[in-house]
């Protein structure tokens, strides 16, 4: 399998970029938000608890992120692979991704991280709330979920570092030029 982690911060991209990864190598987009956002639409149980964290810009707690995860692997191991997009977000969810791919005789290939300065990351949040209708692009809501981020979520950063798995990629530009440059880095990878 070829496994990717997409990482940033709300607003980087990760969303627009892991479709296009998607699409190119054939791997199954994994997104999290996209996930709890269609239970809460549904209004399941798992929907109700998701929101509860969402609408406040906290993350949704590690043992139901992980849970979810496990079976999304479980049921997609027929898959070339999977882009993962918003997960993990915390080192638990780090080291429970590596033991489930692990399990499974697989890894993670690389983790690509957007680098977006935090102005850019606000304002194209705010943009972005006037037609998402997302509960957490607001003004309030998006500095809460920015220092959510670089508290709890910008440490993965490290634990991928250690491991020599860590691509850094400008996020700032056109979707084309950043996309280029993600290709560049998987084609090196892949070609070895
Ligand atoms: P981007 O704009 O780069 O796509 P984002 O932060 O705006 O990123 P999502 O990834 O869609 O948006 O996540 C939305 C919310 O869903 C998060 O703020 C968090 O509350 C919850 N969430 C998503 N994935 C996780 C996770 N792995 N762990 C905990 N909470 C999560
Ligand atoms: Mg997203």
């Amino acid at each position: 399998m070829l496994n990717i982690v997409i990482f940033g911060a709300p607003g980087s991209g990760k969303g627009t970029q892991s479709e296009l990864i998607a699409k190119r190598y054939g791997l199954k987009h994994v997104s999290t938000g996209e996930l709890l956002r269609a239970e809460i639409k549904a209004e399941t149980e798992l929907g109700k608890i998701a929101d509860s964290f969402i609408s406040h810009g906290n993350l949704v707690p590690d043992e139901i992120m992980i849970e979810m995860l496990e079976d999304l692997i479980k049921k997609n191991l027929d898959q070339k692979g999977f882009i993962f997009d918003g997960f993990p977000r915390t080192l638990p969810q780090s080291m429970a991704l590596d033991e489930k791919l692990g399990k499974n005789g697989s890894g993670i290939a690389t983790v690509i991280s957007l680098e977006v300065g935090e102005e850019e990351l606000i304002e194209r949040l705010l943009k972005r709330g006037k037609i998402s209708g997302r509960s957490d692009d607001n003004r309030q809501t998006i500095e809460f979920r920015l220092q959510v981020y670089y508290q709890q979520t910008e440490p993965v950063k490290e634990y991928y570092a250690k491991q020599n798995k860590l691509t850094y990629i400008q996020g700032k530009g056109s979707i084309d030029d950043i996309f280029k440059s993600i290709e560049e880095a998987i084609n090196n990878l892949t070609d070895g």
